[in-house]
Formats: C-alpha cells, sequence, structure tokens
C-alpha cells in the first residue's frame, strides 16, 4: 500500500494540525492563528504580526520574474496581510535562503525592489536571517505593524452584510498565464503580466476604512475570490449569496481569455494573486465605503450579500443557481 503524503492532507489540514492546542486567544494575544495577521495587546499598543514567504518554483519562475519584481512582491503580500487588517506597517524582517550560484547582480536587483518597497510604505528593516539554499531562492519576510482603533477579523461578518472587492480580481491569474507562455511582451497584455509579479496592497484605503470603522469582515485575496469568501464565511459561520456577473471584465481581459481559451469567470472566481481586499460591510455604511474608495482612488464592486444559511451561494444575471469548479489554491494538491 502507497504510504499516505501531504498531497492527502492538504495546506489547510496541515495548518490545522500544528494550529491544535495553540491558544487562540491568551493575555497578550488578542487573536493568534486564523486570520490574517495576529493580534498582540501591550499596554495600550495593539500591534500586528504577519509572514509570508515566496519560494522559487513554486511562486514565481526566474524565467519571468524580474528579481527587483520579486523584491517588491515579497514585501507587499505581506502589507496586504497587515492592510487586511486595516493596520499600519512598521517594521520587516528579512529571511533569505540564496543558491551560492545565483549572481550578484540579481541580488542587486532584488534588494532594490525590496527598498523601493518599503520606501514607499515607510517601514524599516529591523532583523532577518540569511542560509544558503541547495535550489532556488527563498524568501520570508515578516511584518509588524500598529493596529487602528477598528480591527477586521474574518469572523465578524454579519448577517446581511453586503459583500465588496477592491480593484480588479482575475487579472493576476490572466496575468501568470500569459507569462507561463511567454506572452508578457505583447503591449495589449503587458498590465496583466504586471498585476502578478507587482501587486500593490491597499494600505491607504484599509487604514481609512479602519479609523471610519464602518465595515465587519475583511481579508485579502491571495487564494481566490471565492476561496477567500469561504475564508470569511467559515469564520463568521455565516453563508452568502452571490451573482458571478457582478464583476465586469473588461474587453481586453475577455480577449486575452479567449485567446488562452480560459474562462474569464473562472480567472475572476478561482484566480489567486490579486492582493485585493474582499470585505463586509451593513448597507447603512456603503455611501461611507463609497467616498473612503473615491477618496483613494479604488474601485469597488458590490458582489452580494451574507445569509444566515450556510454555504456560497453562486447566482448568474438571470438569477440561476450556478455551481463553481475549482475555487482557490492549495499547495499540495
Ligand atoms: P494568508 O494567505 O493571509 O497569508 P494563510 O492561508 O497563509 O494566510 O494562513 C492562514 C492562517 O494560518 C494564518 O493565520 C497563518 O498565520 C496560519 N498559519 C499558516 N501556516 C502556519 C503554520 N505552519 N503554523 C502555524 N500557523 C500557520
Ligand atoms: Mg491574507
Amino acid at each position: 500500500m502507497r504510504s499516505s503524503t501531504l498531497t492527502d492532507l492538504g495546506e489547510f489540514e496541515i495548518i490545522r494540525q500544528f494550529a491544535q492546542g495553540e491558544p487562540r486567544q491568551s493575555s497578550n494575544l488578542v487573536r493568534g492563528i486564523g486570520d490574517d495577521a495576529s493580534v498582540l495587546r501591550f499596554g495600550n499598543k495593539t500591534l500586528l504580526i504577519t509572514t509570508d514567504m515566496l519560494q522559487q518554483g513554486v511562486h514565481f519562475d526566474r524565467h519571468w520574474m524580474p528579481w527587483d519584481h520579486l523584491g517588491e512582491k515579497v514585501l507587499e503580500v505581506n502589507l496586504s496581510d497587515i492592510a487586511a487588517m486595516g493596520g499600519k506597517p512598521l517594521y520587516y524582517w528579512l529571511g533569505l535562503g540564496l543558491p551560492a550560484g545565483l549572481p550578484k547582480t540579481a541580488l542587486d536587483q532584488l534588494r532594490r525592489g525590496l527598498k523601493r518597497a518599503a520606501r514607499r510604505a515607510k517601514v524599516r528593516c529591523a532583523g532577518g536571517d540569511t542560509t544558503r539554499s541547495p535550489r532556488g531562492v527563498i524568501i520570508s519576510v515578516t511584518v509588524l505593524g500598529e493596529a487602528s482603533r477598528h480591527i477586521f477579523y474574518r469572523d465578524r461578518a454579519h448577517v446581511g452584510d453586503r459583500i465588496y472587492v477592491t480593484g480588479k480580481v482575475g487579472e493576476a491569474a490572466l496575468g501568470l498565464e500569459l507569462l507561463k507562455r511567454g506572452l508578457a511582451k505583447q503591449p495589449a497584455v503587458r498590465r496583466y503580466c504586471l498585476r502578478q509579479t507587482r501587486p500593490r496592497a491597499r494600505l491607504d484605503f484599509a487604514r481609512r476604512l479602519a479609523q471610519s470603522g464602518c465595515a465587519h469582515a475583511m481579508i485579502d485575496i491571495s487564494d481566490g475570490l471565492a476561496a477567500d469568501l469561504q475564508h470569511i464565511l467559515d469564520a463568521s459561520q455565516v453563508g452568502a449569496k452571490v451573482d458571478l456577473d457582478a464583476f465586469k471584465a473588461s474587453p481586453s481581459f475577455r480577449r486575452a481569455c479567449a485567446k488562452l481559451k480560459k474562462n474569464p469567470q473562472s480567472l475572476i472566481w478561482g484566480g489567486g494573486d490579486d492582493y485585493e481586499l474582499l470585505l463586509t460591510i451593513p448597507q447603512r455604511h456603503i455611501r461611507r465605503l463609497q467616498s473612503i474608495g473615491r477618496a483613494t482612488a479604488t474601485p469597488l464592486t458590490p458582489l452580494g450579500q451574507i445569509t444566515r444559511s450556510k454555504g456560497l451561494g453562486c447566482y448568474d444575471a438571470q438569477g440561476r443557481r450556478v455551481i463553481l469548479k475549482k475555487t482557490g489554491y492549495n499547495h499540495f494538491s
């Protein structure tokens, strides 16, 4: 009989096993495992900590990922988790696993990209760790941030809340397909490739939203729109009814999808890596949300509503129920 491997477990079961027995809350720990960042309180200061790594061959391929974009991205994906909690990033720690044969110029570019993103977000490096890697580059970043008066958790969605997403979802997944096929140089699709290699965390929007205190639950979209919405639903023990056609893909997005024989709806709902924000908000605060969206140049799309009955109910523009096939990314399956 074949011995069982991690493919049988899947990413989320592995996390569950390590999380077992750990406190969701203890003296200084306001929120442990289970959200985009951990929340710690010391006196009257509330801090956020998050960590994420990018690995060559898993998250990126050196044939299509410029080293400076990689440096920016590894910080931005962490900043995005701080944004999802409504916080302000302060310091970061950098873990590097580097192959001995990596050209010095690659490291220079990586460092330049990382520092560029750090300057933009006004975060400083406060430490890290450096080792040799037997195969490929591994970069792990940990970010420490300060919480706002209001913190967004995944488990705060209320029945009746409206569901909104920022920006354009599915573009990073489209970009990845284009990059893998070596089509990144074509001017008509270049911006999709940049969405994959150079995402930007929605820090300003999130912080203003946290200062206004008008939203309930929030998460950033790394696994995919449907999968990340499911994380909110699971944590909040609620369901949702969404319109699969609510998000209108542009003609250029549709053209690129047609060329690659990809279904636009699968990329929008199943593709990951957008680092946009998905949030739930009571109807009475929608005008406030829209004004924060305008003030920070953040497009917002309403997707549907939180329901008491569990599960994710997806409907098309004609109100017919649709079953989503693949939803989201799992590292081991
Ligand atoms: P995100 O996509 O926002 O970075 P993840 O899906 O990576 O979140 O992780 C979900 C939750 O599980 C987070 O709260 C994270 O801190 C926690 N987590 C992930 N891997 C581990 C691990 N190996 N040990 C403990 N907690 C983990
Ligand atoms: Mg996240």
